[in-house]
């Protein structure tokens, strides 16, 4: 599931080709990925120019003239540019929304449709921005920030990372792995981490963070970036989707524990079970 590094990645591909093109018209192909009716997107997007590419969270943000395109990836979801690049990337398969540029075309190809295409006004989306947490990646988010917002919470601490409000676009992926990374077993309340465990957590986030993003992000099935190519840094993950494999550090078996629905990969002898 894509998470900061992919959709990071992605914009990155995407800025350079995608910046002071105009929309013609926008064809939609699978209108359960949009918000609203298909006609009021469509009118909402028409000829209207994009002025900026971003990312925020786990979203792509496309600024345009007037309002802002905001592409939640999902699952599955990919961005695909064609006669924009020097080379196209491979034919989606399961393309949803279809944008015709006044060159080229963008389309929103999303296997599972789990994602969302929505044209907002600059004042909702400001809310919406202003209601996500800090972006881990992003000078102001120091140690001293996070272990602030430690101490309000008894969430696990896997859990408490996957939540946009407290931290911006940590998935389940990068939790296990900045959890890993910091020594914390990724079921101990958010408020039990001491200071230097904080400060383990911290760097963990953005170190994997970063690495991720230097990879091209990481493929377990579908991610693409905007050539079409998979992230490479599935094969630095050290716990995540590993269970049974030996921990890199001291060669004990990782294990998986379920908690909130989700499973937690972590290792059990550099990352100790919390006392209950
Ligand atoms: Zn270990």
């Amino acid at each position: 599931m894509p998470e900061l590094p992919e959709a990071e990645t992605l914009v990155r591909g995407l800025r350079p080709v995608l910046t002071g093109r105009r929309i013609v018209q926008a064809r939609i192909h699978h209108a359960d990925v949009l918000r609203v009716p298909a006609r009021r997107f469509r009118d909402r997007v028409r000829q209207r120019r994009i002025t900026a590419v971003e990312r925020r969270a786990k979203n792509v943000v496309l600024r345009l003239d007037d309002g802002i395109l905001v592409v939640n990836l999902g699952m599955t979801g990919w961005l695909a540019p064609f006669g924009l690049r020097a080379e196209d990337p491979p034919r989606p398969t399961h393309p949803a929304v279809t944008f015709r540029l006044d060159r080229g075309r963008l389309v929103f190809d999303d296997v599972r449709r789990f994602g969302c295409v929505e044209a907002l006004d600059i004042d909702v989306w400001r809310d919406r921005d202003a209601a996500f947490g800090p972006e881990p990646l992003e000078e102001g988010f120091t140690w001293q920030v996070l272990a602030q917002r430690l101490t309000t919470s008894r969430s696990p601490i896997r859990s408490w990372l996957l939540d946009q409000r407290r931290v911006a676009g940590v998935g389940n992926i990068y939790a296990c792995e900045a959890c890993y990374r910091a020594g914390v077993h990724p079921r101990r309340p958010a408020r039990s981490l001491s200071e230097s465990e904080a400060r383990g957590l911290h760097a963990g986030i953005r170190d994997v963070l970063a690495g991720a993003v230097a990879a091209g992000g990481t493929t377990i099935r579908n991610y693409r970036d905007a050539g079409g190519d998979p992230g490479e840094f599935v094969r630095q993950l050290a716990v995540y989707g590993r269970e049974g494999e030996p921990c890199p550090r001291c060669k004990t078996d990782v294990e998986r524990v379920v908690f909130g629905n989700r499973s937690a990969f972590f290792c059990p002898r550099c990352q100790p079970e919390p006392d209950s």
